[in-house]
């Protein structure tokens, strides 16, 4: 075999086999497929799609690059959620502590920033000394012990899909059904989960803009969860604006301990109850959503999953004082805020150039080598449906980039539009699917 045929061949239009789909990662992992060459292979996939055959073939690839964790000593239900992708989703870093202090044991591989959309490993590495490259042994552990760890793909653990995810960030083929499949799956078969969540974003922040594409997306991501034996469901999730009212690295971060202290704006928090009491359900611990919420309100009221959360931070080697006091943490060199010259309500935020934006402050990547400004981003002082007067503040700029302020100024005013007319938020919650690709309300049991 060789790289060459086999990345022609899908450039073609045809089908791989799985044996050369399997002779490609184990090639690539080992060095001996250069990145100019799979990136070629991962344009023809991008452009060509793959069979459902294909699909479960690189997905298994992928997974037995590494090993499994195996967490048999321990033994609930091990429940994961996992986000497609948007700008300012901090909701993993509340939902792993929260659910893990409900007793649901939830050990959560995740990725970096991909595309325009941040990643839940560079806000958690915003936390200084925070590991994320944790052995198998550190993860099992940390599991054991309470209830959560977040690592990202490792040199044994799902490394085919720590080497595409970054080539993927930055050659534009991130927006490819099987490629997000494959990367989701391989990684929740490989830390171990018994069951997944998949909050599924539509809308202009999200991996797709299209809605049908995003629950075609959500379909297939049940279908290849549950064949690996993951019991999958998944929520749909608008994406029409940043969640929360940051984007960016540390600002995120702060936000998400504000939420973890009950004190979290109102659309984060909708998002974390919601994914939050499903997997409770999944987990065994609710009988139904309502439990779930129940449960949920009383963990932030308590403080139990605070401290979860800086037991986590505290055993994967990060600044428990800086969580602690988040104001000593420094921010960024120039602060800058976006005034409107009207008045009226906010009728749209394209998320989508919001991420973009944050990216050229400093917050992402353009090349896989570009190192994380983790202090830069933007604080959105106003969202969908909120009245602005002229003069007013629309967000604030973080950056370390003198350079960048005056091209993002004017970026991120096109990137709102404001309307004399009142404006309705976005419905946040649209639909959940069960694992047999069943779309019902959220609140059915
Ligand atoms: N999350 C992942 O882990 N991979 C993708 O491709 C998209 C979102």
């Amino acid at each position: 075999m060789n790289i060459v045929d086999i990345l022609i061949k899908k450039r073609d239009g045809k089908a791989l086999t799985t044996e050369e789909i399997g002779w490609t990662i184990e090639n690539y992992i080992s060095n001996r497929i250069p990145d100019y060459q799979m990136s070629a292979l991962l344009m023809a996939i991008y452009f060509n799609g793959m069979n459902r055959e294909e699909l479960t073939a690189l997905t298994n690839a992928m997974v037995h690059s590494g090993k499994i964790i195996d967490h048999s000593g321990h033994s609930g239900i091990k429940v994961d959620k996992h986000s497609t992708g948007g700008v300012g989703d901090k909701v993993s870093l509340i939902l792993a502590p929260l659910i893990a202090s409900a007793g649901v044991p939830v050990p959560m591989m995740a990725g970096r920033g991909l595309g325009h959309t941040g990643g839940t490993l560079d806000k958690l590495e915003a936390i200084p000394g925070f590991r994320t490259n944790l052995s198998e042994k550190e993860f099992r552990r940390q599991i054991d012990r309470i209830g959560c760890a977040i690592m990202g793909q490792t040199e044994t653990v799902c490394p085919a899909d720590r080497k595409l995810y970054a080539l993927r960030d930055v050659t534009g083929t991130v927006q490819s059904l099987p490629l997000i499949c494959s990367s989701i799956i391989s990684k929740k078969k490989a830390e171990g989960a018994d069951a997944l969540i998949l909050d599924v974003k539509f809308g202009n922040g999200a991996i797709f803009d299209s809605k049908r594409k995003m629950f075609q997306l959500a379909k297939a991501l049940i279908r290849l969860g549950n064949g690996l034996n993951i019991k999958t469901v998944a929520l749909l999730t608008s994406m029409e604006q940043p969640l929360g009212n940051t984007v960016g690295n540390w600002l995120e971060t702060r936000e998400a301990i504000e939420g973890l202290k009950n004190q979290g704006p109102s659309d984060l928090m909708e998002v974390v109850f919601a994914l939050g009491s499903r997997m409770l359900m999944l987990g065994g611990k609710a009988l139904s959503f309502a439990e779930g919420q129940k449960i949920l309100r009383n963990k932030l009221k308590s403080g139990d999953a605070y401290d979860r959360f800086l037991e986590m931070v505290k055993m994967q080697g990060g600044d428990v004082a800086v969580v602690e006091h988040p104001e000593s943490m420094p921010l960024s060199k120039y602060q800058f805020d976006l005034i409107s010259s009207n008045s009226g309500y906010i009728k749209n935020i394209n998320a989508r150039e919001i991420g973009f934006i944050a990216i050229s402050l400093g917050a992402g990547r353009f090349i896989k080598e570009d190192r994380l400004d983790y202090t830069a981003g933007l604080i959105l002082r106003k969202k969908i449906g909120d009245h602005i007067e002229k003069e007013e503040r629309l967000a604030t700029i973080y950056t370390n980039k003198k350079e960048a302020i005056a091209i993002t100024t004017a970026r991120l005013l096109e990137a709102y539009t404001i309307s004399t007319k009142s404006v309705s938020p976005p419905k946040l919650i649209e639909r959940f699917i069960d694992e047999n690709r069943k779309e019902t309300n959220l609140f059915s049991q």
